[in-house]
């Protein structure tokens, strides 16, 4: 039979062990969060620049004597009510570690420098840029100088109905200046045809009756004529029309002064002919001094001294009623050039066909990226 104080004493110490047991695994208990919070830390600032150092990382934290293997070794000694929040913590915090361990081994799997021969100092293979086709330069040319006077760009059709392209410009149906122009006819209907002029946006843009109406209109046109070095059955123009209160003939006379010296040269001097369109009264024909023979005459000028540019004059009131405008309240003025008679004259080309045989040794001649 054991002595009475023997038990006493042993269930004394028995208190006192557990005290002390409860209190220790406390502080453990606050330790090991506090660990894995600074771990934690530490993990997420981490950057690895090769292969090597995630390899060093997943050693060190996911190694079989790495970190989190030694946080899951506490786990015994946490208190039995505390294992399921250690347990959900330490489990979060491994997949904290091995997510960026993943993150990690992408980041550098990307950026791997290259192993094979590639010389990253060589030049590289040179990739062929296009030219831009001296008629888009020369149209370019036109359209900025008439932007700065306040010009906008407006385009259109080029399959036209015939009123667009004929009746409302003031050539009714047998007026004889159609002759003037060989059309292209659509054959299923014949109200329909190819533009012969870009004419057809000014009567557009007028129909829309928005004023004042300052617009530049660059387009291609077609017209039934023989191919040669000098013509051909399809080219290029640019329109203007200027439609406000009080456009006088001098307006038009100041801005084609204007657009002639921006394009031909400060020293450039103009003239103008009477002529005739349907469409406009009174109608000019506006010359400028040769550039090649300074006006004293030459081979292209056919020894005049001058070369014809364009055509122009004042908006005739049938077409502005045509298109509702007022003739009483507004005037205006139009004009029209061709682009690829300057062009041949500008880059001293001998054949219009040129321009559209989409010759590569012809069209890479021209550079300029404007
Ligand atoms: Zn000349």
């Amino acid at each position: 039979m054991k002595p009475i104080w023997t038990g006493a004493l042993q269930s004394s110490l028995s208190f006192f062990f557990s005290f002390d047991l409860l209190a220790y695994l406390c502080r453990l208990m606050e330790e090991l969060l506090k660990q894995i919070k600074d771990y934690r830390a530490e993990i997420e600032a981490f950057n690895a620049s090769d292969d090597k150092a995630v390899e060093e990382f997943r050693i060190k934290w996911l190694g079989t004597k790495g970190l989190v293997k030694n946080l899951m070794g506490e786990m015994k000694n946490v208190s039995h009510e505390k294992k399921k929040e250690f347990g959900q913590i330490l489990n979060e915090f491994k997949q904290l570690t091995e997510s960026k361990y993943e993150e990690l081994k992408l980041l550098t799997s990307n950026f791997k420098p290259q192993t094979s021969n590639l010389d990253l100092t060589l030049p590289g293979d040179t990739i062929p840029v296009g030219s831009r086709h001296p008629i888009s330069l020369m149209t370019n040319r036109i359209i900025s100088i008439f932007q700065r006077l306040g010009f906008a760009v407006a385009e259109g059709p080029e399959i036209e109905d015939d009123w667009h392209n004929f009746t409302a410009l003031n050539l009714p149906e047998h007026h004889p200046a159609r002759d003037m122009q060989d059309t292209f006819y659509v054959q299923q209907n014949p109200d329909w045809l190819l533009r012969t002029h870009t004419s057809n946006i000014q009567i557009r843009e007028m129909q829309k009756g928005k004023l004042p109406i300052r617009i530049i209109c660059p387009g291609r046109v077609y017209r039934n004529e023989t191919v040669s070095a000098r013509s051909h059955c399809f080219f290029h123009q640019v329109e203007g029309l200027y439609i406000d209160e009080n456009v006088s003939f001098a307006d038009l006379k100041q801005t084609l002064y204007f657009f002639a010296k921006e394009m031909y040269g400060s020293d450039v001097k103009i003239r103008f002919r009477p002529s005739y369109f349907p469409f406009t009264e009174p109608s000019a024909e506006m010359d400028i001094s040769c550039m090649l023979c300074k006006g004293v005459g030459c081979n292209v000028c056919k020894k005049t001294g001058w070369l014809e540019i364009l055509g122009s004059g004042m908006v005739h009131p049938n077409v502005l009623s045509n298109c509702g405008i007022d003739p009483n309240k507004y005037t205006g003025f139009a004009f029209g050039m061709g682009i690829e008679r300057p062009a041949l004259l500008k880059y001293g080309i001998n054949d219009i066909r040129l321009f559209s045989e989409n010759d590569v040794r012809f069209l890479k001649q021209f550079t300029s990226a404007v």
